[in-house]
């Protein structure tokens, strides 16, 4: 077992630090006010190789791993939940499937420009009545012979507004169902009939871009297929698995920044003659917080060493995720709390780690089904 990072790591490590000190918090309260997609931000990550960290240097990525990729997400979030939302659903969501099950020629025609950060990328599964029972898709595609011909609609698609390049699933066979009757497929922003709905007033991570996916007879090429036919349910939920890996980073993220915002606060700020960090149950509670939050971080750590090994993730990056995200909710209320009324005012950060901690708990699989698959593995 070793906990230390390697050489590499460090350095992304460090990387990442320096650039969300310069650009990413110093912009945070002003582009979440403005609802604004970090268009500069993509752009200057993509230079830096945060957009492809984790796939090899032969597929456009920055050659790391996924302890590397999580580095980033986690410090990415903790200065501001959005651009983290924006990194990971690019990632892992929809290059993931890409590198993990397209062909090669998919690889260098889809995953390269995505890597390198020319291209952003989103991953469409939910739909209006396929929520947590993903695979009850009612967009379908049908094989016309020298094309597919794709119509429905997938809601609340993270990057929709700003995407290049989707991944979604739809049914093929629907006797068949979530066993052998949905694909998967890549959708390009230029396709003909296909379009993307108006953005969503959210309650946090405010400059994502969050919209439904529209296809009216979408007629996209027969390469567009990923794996075989019917083999989509199965790419979603691995794509998931390893997906996941990368919220629970993002919970560790929040609550990070959320306990760094309340600590200084809390050593600035005096009632009785002294600063709030002097009172016990503040303190013994920022200790009990820290403590949960380096937890979330070594199980986040010990999933992405799974699936940097190639073994199976799935149970951890459930616990991870749901933990994780608990955390990031914990330490957001206590962090307003102990900023007491002004915590409530917009003028302190606070207030936006506490609204963006929320989503944690749902997207990706909502902290229940988290349960489920980890009752399930357990119980057995
Ligand atoms: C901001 C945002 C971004 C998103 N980004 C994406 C994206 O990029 N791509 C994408 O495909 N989707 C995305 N989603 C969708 C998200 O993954 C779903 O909202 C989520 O999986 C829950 O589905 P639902 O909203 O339909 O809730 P429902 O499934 O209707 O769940 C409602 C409640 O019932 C509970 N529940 C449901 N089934 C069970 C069960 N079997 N046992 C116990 N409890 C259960 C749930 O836990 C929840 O508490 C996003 C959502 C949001 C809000």
């Amino acid at each position: 077992m070793n906990f230390q990072l390697t050489r590499e790591q460090a350095l992304t490590k460090k990387m990442v630090e320096k650039f969300c000190e310069e650009v990413v918090a110093p912009t945070a309260d002003d582009m979440d006010v403005a609802h604004e997609f970090p268009v500069d931000i993509v752009k200057q990550m993509g230079e830096l190789g945060m957009m492809g960290i984790m796939w090899p240097k032969e597929y456009g990525g920055a050659g790391g791993d996924y302890v590397q990729y999580c580095e980033v997400i986690e410090r990415l979030t903790a200065a501001h939940a959005a651009v983290g939302t924006v990194v990971a659903a690019h990632t892992s969501l929809c290059s993931g499937p890409i590198y993990y099950y397209g062909t090669e020629e998919q690889k260098q025609e889809w995953l390269v420009p995505l890597a390198k950060g020319e291209r952003l990328g989103a991953f469409g599964l939910t739909e209006a009545d396929a929520g947590s029972d993903s695979g009850a898709t009612q967009t379908t595609a049908v094989d016309m012979g020298d094309h597919w011909l794709i119509n429905g609609s997938k809601i609340f698609i993270t990057n929709a507004g700003y995407a290049d390049t989707f991944c979604i699933t739809a049914m093929t066979d629907k006797k068949k169902g979530t066993r052998g009757g949905i694909s998967f497929f890549i959708i390009d922003k230029d396709d003909p009939g296909f379009s993307t709905g108006a953005e969503e007033d959210k309650l946090g991570i405010r400059c994502s871009s969050t919209r439904e996916l529209i296809f009216e007879d979408c007629k996209i090429p027969k390469d567009r297929l990923i794996g075989q036919v019917g083999q989509g349910f199965k790419i979603a939920m691995g794509t998931l698995e390893k997906a996941r890996i990368g919220v629970a980073a993002q919970g560790v993220g929040v609550a990070q920044g959320a306990f760094e915002i309340t600590k200084e606060y809390m050593g600035q700020r005096k009632q009785f003659g002294k600063t709030i960090n002097k009172f016990q149950y503040p303190a013994f509670t920022m200790a009990e917080l820290y403590t949960r939050i380096e937890a979330a971080r070594l199980l986040v750590m010990r999933a992405a060493d799974l699936a940097d090994k190639g073994l199976p993730c799935g149970t951890q990056s459930a616990m991870a995720k749901f933990y994780a995200s608990e955390i990031a909710m914990d330490m957001a209320t206590k962090g307003v709390q102990f900023h007491g009324g002004y915590g409530f005012i917009n003028d302190y950060s606070i207030q936006r780690y506490f609204r963006d901690a929320k989503i944690m708990e749902i997207y990706e699989g909502t902290s229940e089904i988290q349960k489920l698959i980890v009752s399930g593995a357990i119980l057995r």
